[in-house]
Formats: C-alpha cells, sequence, structure tokens
C-alpha cells in the first residue's frame, strides 16, 4: 500500500540525511510574554531539565526512556544575541542562588535533542536529532501588530483618546500638559520630538506600575531593546490638525519615525523572527494581576485578546498576511504556581483558561491548538500545614526576598517562613461574573538555596507541572 510506501521513502530518506548529515528536523519554538512573566526562568529551566535529564515524569519521550540526551549548539544566526543560559544558571545555583536578571530584549539558543523515535522504521535508522531553536522576546512587541494597520493620524486619535480617560489624569498629566505648550505646526527639532517623546514613554511607563496596565502600545518604549534613544523611538502621538502640514513641521517629522518604527522595527519582528515559529507559548502571571485585582485582571485579558490577535491565521488577519503563518500550538502558563498550595494548582490553570477563552472569543481566534496550564519553571516553595483556632490551613514554606514586608514585618532575605497563601476561588465564575476580589498574600521569594543532585552530580532544579508543558510543547517532535 501507498502509505508504506511513503514510510519507507521516509525512512530512506532519513538514511541518506543520517548519512550525509544534511537534514536535521528543527522545531523554533517561541517564549514570550510580558515584562517579569518568567521567560528568563522558564528557558534556563527548559534547557537545563533538557541537558541534565531532570526529574520530568510528564515528559513522554524521557518517561518511555527514548530520550538520549542534548547538547548546546552554535546558533545559525550570528546577528541575534544568544540567550545568556550560562550566566543566568549560574546566578540560580551559585553559593547563593539570586533570580538572573530579566529577558530585555530578542535572544535565541539552539538545543540539539537526541532520541530514538517510536516508528518502526527506527531501528533501520538509529537515533533521531531536532534542533529545538528557542526564541525569547518580549510581550509587548507583541502589542505593536495593531500598529501595522494603523496611520499615525489614527493611532494619534486612540492613544489621546486613552490618555485623556477620567483615570489616566495623574499618569498623562504632564504629557498633556507639555502637548498644549507645543505648536505641532512648527517647524521641526529635535528637542521637541525628545521632550514629547520622553513624556509620553514616562506615562506608558507610569500607567503600567500604578495601576498594572500592561497593555499600551508602542511595545518598543517599554522595552526598547538594543533601541534605547534611537529616533524610531523618539515619536508621541498629536493631536489632529485643521490647517495643512508642512513637511518640516513637527507633525511631519514625528509621522514619519511613526511610519519608520512600523516599517524598520514592527514588520521586520513579525516577518523575521514571529512568523517563523512552530510553537508559543505564552507565560502570564496571572497571580500577580489576580492580587492587584479585578481592574488588573480585566487588563490582562485585553493583553491575551491583543496576543491572540497575533496568533490569529494570516487569511483572517490581514496585517498578518504577508508572513507565512504555521504556528500550530499555543500553550498559555501561569507562572510562579509554587506562590500557592497544591490544591490551588487546578483552580489556577481554570481561571487562566477563562482568560484564555475570553480573550479568544474578541479576538476571533481561530487557528492553533490552544491549552492553559498552571506551572513553576523554577520552584521556591516547599508545602506544609499550621494550625490555627483548631483549624488546619494548607501553607507553603519558603524564604521571603530581602525588603519584602507583610502584616507590618519585613524580611531580611535569610529566614525561611511558614505563608498561609490564601486559596484561589473553586470556580472561575466568581471572579468573572460576581467580581469577587481574590485576597491571597503574596511575597517573592529567594530561588530555592539547596539543592538535589542527581546520580551523575548535577544539580536538579525543582518544578511544578514544568514537564506537563514541555510535553506539549515539545514531546510529539520526539515521537
Ligand atoms: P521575564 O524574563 O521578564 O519574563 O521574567 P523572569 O523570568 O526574569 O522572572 C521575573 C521574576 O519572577 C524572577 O526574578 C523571579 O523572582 C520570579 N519568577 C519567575 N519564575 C518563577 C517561578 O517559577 N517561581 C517563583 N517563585 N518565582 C518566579
Amino acid at each position: 500500500p501507498t502509505t508504506i510506501v511513503d514510510e519507507l521513502g521516509i525512512a530512506l530518506s532519513n538514511l541518506a540525511d543520517a548519512a550525509t548529515g544534511a537534514f536535521t528536523p528543527t522545531l523554533r519554538l517561541g517564549v514570550t510574554g510580558l515584562s517579569r512573566a518568567g521567560k528568563t526562568i522558564f528557558i534556563t529551566a527548559l534547557v537545563h531539565n533538557l541537558l541534565t535529564g531532570g526529574r520530568l515524569p510528564g515528559f513522554a519521550p524521557l518517561a518511555e526512556g527514548r530520550f538520549i540526551g542534548a547538547r548546546l549548539a552554535e546558533y545559525p544566526d550570528a546577528t541575534i544575541p544568544r540567550f545568556a543560559y550560562e550566566q543566568h544558571l549560574e546566578a540560580l545555583t551559585g553559593k547563593t542562588p539570586t533570580w538572573p536578571e530579566s529577558t530585555r530584549r530578542i535572544s535565541q539558543l539552539r538545543v540539539v535533542l537526541k532520541f530514538q523515535s517510536k516508528h518502526w522504521y527506527s531501528g533501520m535508522t538509529g537515533p533521531s536529532t531536532v534542533n529545538l531553536d528557542i526564541v525569547d522576546y518580549p510581550g509587548e512587541w507583541l502589542l505593536d501588530l495593531p500598529l501595522l494597520g494603523l496611520s499615525f493620524a489614527e493611532w494619534s486619535a486612540e492613544a489621546l483618546d486613552r490618555a485623556d480617560r477620567p483615570g489616566s489624569g495623574k499618569e498623562a498629566g504632564p504629557f498633556l500638559d507639555l502637548l498644549e505648550s507645543i505648536d505641532p505646526l512648527k517647524e521641526a527639532n529635535d528637542l521637541d520630538a525628545e521632550k514629547l517623546a520622553a513624556a509620553f514613554t514616562d506615562y506608558l511607563r507610569k500607567s503600567r506600575e500604578h495601576q498594572a496596565l500592561s497593555t499600551l502600545p508602542p511595545g518598543r518604549f517599554l522595552l526598547p531593546g538594543d533601541l534605547e534613544g534611537s529616533p524610531a523611538l523618539t515619536f508621541a502621538p498629536l493631536p489632529p490638525q485643521r490647517q495643512a502640514i508642512r513637511g518640516n513641521s513637527l507633525y511631519a517629522m514625528l509621522e514619519h519615525r511613526y511610519e519608520a518604527y512600523k516599517d524598520r522595527i514592527v514588520r521586520p519582528f513579525f516577518r523575521d523572527h514571529f512568523a517563523r515559529l512552530d510553537r508559543q507559548i505564552v507565560l502570564v502571571d496571572a497571580l500577580r494581576a489576580l492580587n492587584t485585582g479585578p481592574a488588573a485582571v480585566a487588563d490582562l485579558e485585553t493583553a491575551l485578546t491583543s496576543v491572540l490577535a497575533c496568533f490569529r491565521q494570516g487569511e483572517t488577519n490581514p496585517l498578518l498576511r504577508p508572513f507565512v503563518r504555521k504556528i500550530d500550538r499555543i500553550l498559555f502558563a501561569a507562572t510562579k504556581a509554587d506562590h500557592v498550595h497544591h490544591t490551588s494548582h487546578d483552580r489556577l490553570e481554570a481561571i487562566l483558561n477563562r482568560l484564555v477563552a475570553n480573550a479568544g472569543k474578541r479576538a476571533r481566534f481561530a487557528g492553533a491548538e490552544v491549552k492553559s496550564i498552571a506551572m513553576a519553571g523554577i520552584r521556591a516553595t516547599r508545602e506544609g500545614t499550621i494550625s490555627e483556632g483548631g483549624e488546619t490551613l494548607p501553607t507553603i514554606i519558603g524564604t521571603p526576598m530581602k525588603g519584602e514586608t507583610l502584616d507590618g514585618v519585613t524580611y531580611d532575605g535569610k529566614t525561611e517562613i511558614a505563608l498561609f497563601p490564601g486559596d484561589l476561588p473553586e470556580r472561575p465564575d466568581s471572579l468573572f461574573e460576581d467580581g469577587t476580589p481574590v485576597a491571597l498574600n503574596f511575597l517573592r521569594f529567594t530561588p530555592p538555596q539547596k539543592l538535589d543532585r542527581n546520580a551523575n552530580g548535577d544539580v536538579v532544579l525543582p518544578h511544578i507541572r514544568f514537564d506537563r508543558a514541555l510535553d506539549y510543547l515539545v514531546g510529539d517532535w520526539l515521537a
């Protein structure tokens, strides 16, 4: 039958490839999420677990004894910064473990995975290899996709409308005042452009800090990567003008820079990096949003809507049409699940599922398979119980970071405590329909200070459900 001929065809071409070393399949995995969602920790844990064959019962190739090993390899594109895996691991596993520096720009790393295939012909071909290319990039950059469909005037109208809304006053005030004082029709000069851009960036940054607002583009204003201070980032929205706009005016200058931002920065990112991904994990600090309150949760949902819109197939999203689309699986992961007791992990997963489903409806999302998970790339807490007034409460045990405070106590970064973190609601409905706030006791913990070692003497990084995430993202490529 034809299928066997096909299979043989594959087997034979694999043989030939193995002989010449010509062809190794490459899985390009995108890792994104807003600032501090946990990208750096996830990738460091991912690479370390693969290199050392970590404790991953839920990762089928390893559980089935078919995973042979992994090694780091040179990344084919030398123009893109390399993910600083060794430095990050050193920070986490050094004498006094600390959290490594977070993602500020795009970076990549290639891991070569060697495994024994399950297929009947694998006996003929011997072990197989897959290149896993990990692409780390700020989620803020995804929020820029809508800009590709907006002119400077349209974007300005939207951005100024948002800045004018009640509630934005405190953050947007200085920028709006400055805007009042500058005539956009006067002759262009760099100083005005710089002052406006600085005030606008300041407003974006403050609204994120104060209200946990995470959704305001342009994404590079919040995370400029290597572009800090470059003219392409030196623009700001301007009000509509009644009189004709002259080519040498400030308005024309900023409009030009906005267009350059789209052409030179946003479009190449989507074309050269985003559109070439096979799989994507989106990390979400859902616990922080839940703890901040309903407005932050609503805002997170808006951000997820924008993110999902990027993954819409090219046919339905005209902005993406020029780019080839092929992502077939997206995993949304609520990170830092070690901040709640395991009895809340399923609940956290249900909440994220609900958030993503709502966002998916709004983004009219269709295309890739989507799944949600609650996990911790690196688990910083253990679990215990405390008895209080005849009641037994589940607790987490960890060392709060220096300077963290709770109930009037400030921690020194050395003292381990048992904390009742609070519960997540059993049904997500209570969050989304009744708007009941969730009260969590939320402290940042130091990374684990004592780490186990495996039979080879490698440290073992503890995690939560990380193996399931890995299996969903990579497992079937190693079948
Ligand atoms: P990103 O690279 O900006 O997305 O974020 P990072 O990976 O640097 O994470 C930001 C911070 O979140 C870290 O410094 C840790 O404090 C915390 N964090 C990230 N992942 C975990 C985790 O799995 N468990 C715990 N307890 N904290 C985490």
